[in-house]
């Protein structure tokens, strides 16, 4: 059955918000966040750890810290916490990205049994299944995704385990990988240009002959597309191979994107069929999967991307996420002066759905006509 993805109209009168019709949370991270509260409600007097951040998000992880739990590294694999002050009584909770085989292993050497509070998604371990199904078969793993990202590096871990593996974070990677495997630039040079993204003893000339292709679950749809259609196409005319003999070369994979990133991006798709003045993201500033719903949004029209109600200074001033940039800034007059303004919203996989709300009410409070936000809220609960 085909899917709706017409956004949801929240009409305050002068106001009119559009909102994704599948936005914020997903299976994965509400369970994360179940099974983690669970674990300190169970446990009182034992130290409570966290690998990383649970989620992509700075409120709930501001929470956790407040019950007590504490991070042991930071979400790009810095150690805050050392490894040698952990004791076999400590319970370490793995997040919804999983881990690396070499941490659960650093883990379970310690006495720390990892499986009794493991979060890891169940769309992420499909992903690490789909890798070892592929190397099983002597293909060769490349992985798109981002080589720093969490999910991204527990994926080459488990793949890099039984298989050659490669991360290529783009498309520009991957015509770079390409060359490689068309013979056109220096083997050498690839462990210069890939470095910290292969696993060991790849070998370029021999490693490159037989692929598949895997992704971290929350990559823009139409990338991860692209770039399995791009070596697909490059081992074809390497080894001149027919829709019958291809998959002797390349294997028959389907993107691993998770069902919440390919529903929020549909439905951003649908958003924006509605003509609109701007449009407002909601989610944590280090979420690959929010980011990609930016990246959606922005090449339509003006985009705010912002982690809370707060960063709506006023009705004349916002501060809000580049994220080609990295950084924070403000813009002002972000709302137009007309007799009807159109906002379009929507939020991230690790978005709780009261930040949503609190933005619509911090717009809405903006309009003194506009007709009751709560009563209109309300409707929709
Ligand atoms: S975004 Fe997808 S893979 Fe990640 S936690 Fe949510 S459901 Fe799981």
């Amino acid at each position: 059955m085909k899917k709706d993805f017409t956004p949801t109209l929240l009409d305050f009168g002068p106001l009119q918000i559009y909102l994704a019709r599948h936005f914020g949370f997903c299976y994965g991270v509400e369970n994360a966040i179940e099974i983690a509260f669970r674990t300190v409600e169970e446990n009182p007097g034992k130290r409570i750890f966290l690998l990383s951040e649970m989620i992509h998000n700075p409120q709930v992880n501001a929470d956790l810290q407040a019950h007590g739990v504490q991070f042991i590294q930071d979400n790009y694999g810095k150690q805050l916490i050392s490894f040698d002050t952990l004791n076999a009584d400590d319970i370490v909770i793995i997040p919804a990205f999983g881990t690396t085989l070499e941490l659960e292993d650093k883990l379970n050497k310690i006495g720390i049994q990892t499986e009794k509070y493991d979060t890891t998604c169940p769309f992420v371990e499909k992903v690490w299944n789909r890798s070892e199904q592929i190397a099983k078969k002597n293909y060769t793993v490349i992985i798109h995704g981002k080589p720093k990202h969490e999910e991204t590096r527990a994926t080459f871990s488990h793949a890099a385990f039984s298989a050659p593996a490669v991360i290529v974070k783009d498309m520009a990677q991957a015509i770079e990988l390409s060359k490689y495997i068309k013979g056109e630039k220096k083997p050498a040079k690839f462990y210069e240009e890939f470095k910290g993204q292969y696993s060991d003893d790849f070998s370029v000339t021999h490693d490159l002959q037989r692929i598949g292709v895997v992704n971290q679950t929350t990559m823009l749809a139409s990338d991860t597309q692209a770039i399995a259609d791009h070596l697909k196409q490059v081992m074809i005319e390497k080894y001149n191979l027919t829709p019958e003999t291809v998959e002797e070369r390349f294997a028959d994979t389907r993107d691993t994107l998770c069902y919440a990133t390919l529903e929020n991006q549909q439905a951003v798709s649908g958003m924006l069929q509605t003509t609109a003045d701007l449009a407002v993201v909601v989610g944590g500033y280090n979420s690959s999967n929010t980011s990609h719903l930016v990246e959606l949004c922005e090449e339509n029209l003006p985009t705010y991307f912002i982690n809370s109600e707060e960063k709506i200074f006023s009705p004349k001033e916002i501060l809000h996420y580049n994220f080609h940039t990295k950084e924070e800034i403000v813009t002002k007059n972000y709302l137009p002066e007309k007799k009807t303004v159109k906002i379009l919203v929507t939020s991230g996989a690790s978005c709780p759905d009261a930040l949503v709300e609190g933005v619509i009410k911090k717009l809405a409070s903006f309009f003194t006509d506009a007709n009751n936000i709560d009563k209109l809220i309300n409707q929709f609960e």
